[in-house]
């Protein structure tokens, strides 16, 4: 096995560790979730310090090490500065990234994962307007729901395979899809609107979401939806 290897990475946090180091969480392209070391990154005059913040996108080189992998070596490729100025964008990258360290174990390999983590950022860090930051985040949380193979069915009811048409359906969260009109027991139902919400976030790249414009009524919809999805999947 070879002593270092370089990878594109996401830092997710970096935590205090020993005396002078860092714990680092990341998520990388090559090799899916990792934690590695940062020997000396809490000294002042750490040159690497800058380049393992969180949120940031940087390329490190990597030390193999009997207990743990070292940081050898750290380049930012975008640091994401718009998005490390607003305390409101900030708080949807932290609680986005705290979901995804739950759900996530280490070293399972996803580059589809790690380009969409990324696109997140971006788009995240790029809204300049006032940001609906509850529907982002549930957004990020669908995506990545999505993913890890768990898209639900908007387009056909789950139970009789028949088209969803607009009105009277449920979303039931335990079959992971739409029920009908027909179908439905339930005397819940879910806006046609929400759907067309919730269909556009499966769909969308995160750029054309931070461009959303939906009512409150609508966008709580389909919060709640995706918050009982996550809940039954990953709880
Ligand atoms: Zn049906």
């Amino acid at each position: 096995m070879e002593e270092t290897f370089n990878i594109q990475a996401i830092i997710l946090n970096r935590h205090i560790f020993r005396e002078n180091d860092s714990r680092v969480l990341v998520y990388s392209k090559e090799h899916g979730k990792m934690f590695l070391v940062a020997r000396g990154a809490r000294s002042i005059k750490s040159k690497m310090a800058g380049h393992i913040e969180p949120f940031c996108l940087s390329d490190l080189m990597v030390v193999r090490g009997k207990n743990y992998n070292y940081i050898g070596g750290a380049k930012s490729g975008n640091c994401f500065r718009e998005l490390k100025s607003d305390l409101k964008k900030l708080e949807v990258a932290g609680r986005s990234f705290a979901i995804l360290n739950k759900i996530i174990k280490e070293h399972e390999v996803d580059p589809k994962l790690f380009f969409l983590i990324n696109d997140f950022l971006e788009a995240l860090s790029d809204i300049n307007k006032n940001i609906d930051s509850n529907l982002f985040l549930h957004a990020f949380i669908l995506k990545l729901i999505c993913q890890l193979g768990y898209r639900p069915e908007l387009y056909s009811c789950v139970i009789c395979r028949k088209d969803i048409n607009p009105n009277n359906n449920y979303f039931d969260f335990k079959r992971g899809g739409l029920v009908c009109s027909s179908c439905r027991k339930n005397s819940l139902t879910i806006h046609k609107d929400s759907i067309k919400l919730l269909r556009f976030i499966v769909k969308e790249n995160f750029k054309n979401i931070s461009k959303l414009h939906f009512n409150k009524k609508i966008s709580l919809g389909a919060i709640k939806n995706i918050v009982l999805f996550y809940n039954y999947n990953f709880k």
